[in-house]
């Protein structure tokens, strides 16, 4: 029988990256995977793909829309889904092969079917060739998140769709209705705007992205609006029926009143739920919240001693970055070491176009802390970078500490966000005020300089270029 230190179950980002941390320190080490594939959630059915989805749906869009003005001349436009749909899956077997080759390079050893507890150190795994069982000294469990739905709004996954058929649908709806103006909501939601479908989000909470600074829900919405979104706020979805040409989806709205909302398709954005099925907790007495979650302590440990557990299944947000960090630290902590994360500077992106960037809290939160505080912001269209783009959308906005002017929160939507966040995360990594960051030189002309700018701006008041 096999035996290792560490046997790591699930391969998604928390799971691959700890399986090549503990064996960069030395220890012997497997990961077993229930998909044919490496890489999860994150790398099959989630962050690349929709990705790859995202830039085609924009290109089309830019050509549609924009080449006019820069003087192109583009004659008829059509999107060939079947192939935009192709490539993406071309990106994700490549990126999920690369997996591969990362696993082999650091001799670790995967194990292909679904793993579940015998005991605290043997594991059964059960794949398309049969049973065997494995030994290991340690386990980390990194197994991951489902969609969630509520009764009414179960998926068949013809017309009512979640994340995971939204990315291989065989035509654009001409009608997608979204329940939930949430990440997933927004970015898919995006895709097939872009494409040319009428896009309707359902949303039970009062705004879009709602758990991010208010400012930025505000300027997404704006721009969301333009590109022909519509919002149905404070609507609470009930009911979705497909009727075999199309769905209608029931919600009740602030009033009471009951709402019907007919299209060709609906995606069911209402969250992610921790994945434990299969992995018989039960036999090693490691319990799950009633979310669904595997508590941990500091030191991502379960309930049981030498189980460990990291990514979706445990408290925090649900992103890729986190649960990489969660692998790095766990198997550190395995190897010995003291590791640490900065669970307040977890960046959280939304990628439209612009995107929407964040990192620390939120002006809502500031307030509700009860601590004093200043803004500074400044808008994308001030910027000659922005001009000379045609991409003038979107702002950024820093909160700093009024009396010590440490800087405590950057909430942004502009080009390339994802990117531009990480200057702020460095910051405030590091503690900076927003005279540190308003005093350092930004190449120009970048969208970075919006970022000095609302520096300045929160600092004392003197952005340069409004
Ligand atoms: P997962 O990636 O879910 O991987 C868990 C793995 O465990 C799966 O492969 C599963 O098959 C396997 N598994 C489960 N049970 C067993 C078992 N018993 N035996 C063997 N294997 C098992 N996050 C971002 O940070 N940025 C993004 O842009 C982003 N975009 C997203 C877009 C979409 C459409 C979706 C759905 C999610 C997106 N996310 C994004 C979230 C991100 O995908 C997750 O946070 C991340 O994948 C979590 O990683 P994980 O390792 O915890 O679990
Ligand atoms: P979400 O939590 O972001 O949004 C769900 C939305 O659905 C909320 O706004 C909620 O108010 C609304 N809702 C819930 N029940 C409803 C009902 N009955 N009627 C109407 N609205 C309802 O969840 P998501 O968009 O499904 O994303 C799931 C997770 O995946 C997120 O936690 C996120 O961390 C992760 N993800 C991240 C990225 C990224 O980092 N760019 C991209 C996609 C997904």
């Amino acid at each position: 029988m096999s035996k290792y230190d560490v046997t790591i179950i699930g391969s998604g980002p928390g799971g691959y990256v700890a399986a090549i941390r503990c064996a960069q320190l030395g220890l012997k080490t497997a990961i077993i995977e229930k998909y044919n594939t490496l890489g999860g959630t994150c790398l099959n059915v989630g962050c690349i793909p929709s990705k790859a989805m995202l830039d085609s749906s924009e290109h089309y869009f830019n050509a549609v829309h924009n080449f006019k003005e820069h003087g192109i001349s583009t004659g008829d436009l059509s999107v060939d889904l079947a192939q935009l749909v192709e490539r993406k899956n071309s990106v994700v077997s490549q990126t999920c092969d690369g997996i591969k080759f990362l696993m082999d390079k650091n001799k670790i050893e995967v194990h292909h079917g679904v793993g579940s507890f015998v005991d605290k150190n043997n594991i059964k795994i059960t794949g398309a060739d049969g049973e065997k069982t494995i030994q290991t000294d340690k386990v980390i469990i990194a197994t991951g998140s489902k969609p969630n739905f509520f009764p009414g709004m179960e998926p068949d996954k013809k017309r009512i769709i979640t994340s995971t058929e939204a990315l291989n649908l065989k035509e654009v709806p001409k009608h997608l209705i979204v329940i939930g103006g949430g990440v997933i909501g927004l970015e898919l939601g995006s895709v097939y705007a872009r494409l040319g479908s009428a896009v309707t989000v359902v949303e039970y909470a009062d705004s879009i992205i709602s758990m991010m600074d208010v400012s930025q829900s505000k300027e997404l919405q704006r721009i969301l609006k333009k590109e022909g979104f519509k919002f149905n706020f404070n609507h609470g979805v009930t009911k979705v029926v497909n009727n075999g040409k199309g769905v209608v989806v029931t919600a009740t709205n602030k009033k009471g009143e009951e709402v019907n909302i007919e299209g060709d398709y609906c995606l069911v954005a209402v969250g992610r739920k921790p994945f434990t099925t299969g992995l018989s907790l039960e036999n090693i007495g490691v319990e799950v919240d009633k979310r669904g979650m595997i508590p941990t302590n500091d030191h991502l440990e379960t309930s049981v001693p030498g189980i460990y557990a990291i990514g979706d299944v445990v408290k925090g947000m649900m992103l890729a970055h986190k649960a990489e960090e969660e692998g790095v630290f766990v198997a550190e902590t395995l190897a010995g070491q003291k590791p640490h994360i900065n669970y307040d500077l977890i960046p959280g992106v939304v990628y439209t176009w612009p995107e929407v960037a964040s990192v620390g809290k939120t002006e809502q939160e500031i307030k509700a802390a009860g601590i004093d505080y200043k803004v500074g912001q400044f808008p994308i269209r001030a910027l000659g970078r922005a001009r000379a783009s045609m991409d003038i959308q979107g702002m950024v906005k820093i909160i700093a500490d009024k009396t010590t002017d440490e800087v405590l929160g950057v909430h942004m939507v502009a080009p390339r966000a994802a990117d531009l966040i990480m200057e702020a995360v460095v910051a405030m990594e590091y503690r900076a005020s927003s005279e540190d960051i308003a005093r350092i030189c930004h190449p120009h002309p970048t969208y970075s300089e919006a970022v000095k700018e609302a520096a300045l701006a929160a600092w004392n008041d003197s952005p340069l270029h409004i």
